[in-house]
């Protein structure tokens, strides 16, 4: 019996973390399944696997996101490449995705195809909303717009890992984009507040800053969505932005004070208002 290596059940045993998550950065670490791990349990593996699984282990007991580590997550049935260039993608956002998708389809009903449908995604990180909405309705015009040239690079590799050909441009909100308008804005973007203290708790202390605040309070990035949006959209187009748990009174007034009209809040799956948005008229 080969002696002092552990094996996969006592590595797991002493990790030291959330079982769930130490399952998946064990499956990671050693290319297996989840289920091979629990019919492998006694094997051993070598020093270097042993070394590179407690390393993950440690890592993640300093509180480095899991999907830092594994290097992806999924979004919306995607797997996307994620790292601490961009914002992990959460579950709320995908409420974004789902509004955003229903108002496509409510343009495919009235006969608009796809293809003369241009979306675009404010602020787009690992390109998470501007991906799902280009796999969710084919042919879709999706443009995708980020300040950080990091995050662009890791979006349009994911893009391309779905086969999904999306416009890229480099630059802060409606900069790169003059005298161009969209059928649908969407964006997720930075509205933490500076004092906020979740800014230096979980995951949040790992990703980068300017994806989580506007380092003032919290709606700067939404003022600027709101009083800029309606110059950018055709008639009839839409704007929608996630925001944060206490935000929605004001956002919803920077948009009827933007003219937007059919102004509404929408719950994420936790009953808290995550989206809002308005129409252009
Ligand atoms: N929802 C994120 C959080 O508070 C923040 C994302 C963002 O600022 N857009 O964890």
């Amino acid at each position: 019996m080969p002696g002092s290596q552990p094996s996969i059940g006592q590595l797991l045993a002493t990790a030291g973390i959330d079982p769930f998550e130490a399952r998946l950065l064990l499956a990671h670490a050693l290319g297996l399944t989840r289920v091979q791990l629990i019919t492998k349990s006694h094997e051993q593996p070598g020093p270097a696997q042993v070394l590179a699984v407690r390393e993950l282990f440690a890592r993640r007991r300093a509180g480095e996101p899991v999907a830092y580590l594994v290097g992806y997550r999924e979004f919306h049935a995607l797997r996307l490449r994620v790292t601490p260039d961009v914002l992990i993608p959460r579950p709320e956002t995908e409420l974004l995705v789902d509004l955003a998708s229903e108002r496509i389809d409510r343009f495919v009903e009235q006969g608009v195809e796809p293809a003369s449908l241009r979306v675009l995604d404010l602020g787009t990180g690992s390109g998470a909303i501007a991906i799902a909405l280009a796999h969710l309705h084919p042919g879709l015009r999706v443009t995708a717009v980020d300040i950080s040239a990091a995050a662009l690079a890791l979006a349009r590799g994911n893009a391309t890992a779905h086969g999904l050909d999306i416009e890229f441009i480099e630059g802060s909100w409606f900069e790169g984009l003059a005298g161009r308008r969209f059928d649908l804005i969407v964006s997720n973007p930075p509205y933490v507040r500076a004092d906020d203290p979740h800014l230096g708790q979980g995951d949040l202390r790992f990703e980068p800053v300017g994806a989580l605040t506007d380092r003032f309070d919290g709606l700067a990035a939404l003022r600027v969505l709101c009083a800029q949006g309606a110059a950018h959209l055709l008639a009839g187009g839409c704007l929608l932005m996630e925001h944060g748990f206490d935000q929605a009174v004001a956002v919803r007034g920077l948009l009827l004070d933007a003219g937007f009209v059919d102004v509404a809040s929408w719950v994420d799956l936790a009953g808290i208002e995550r989206v809002s948005g308005g129409r252009v008229g």
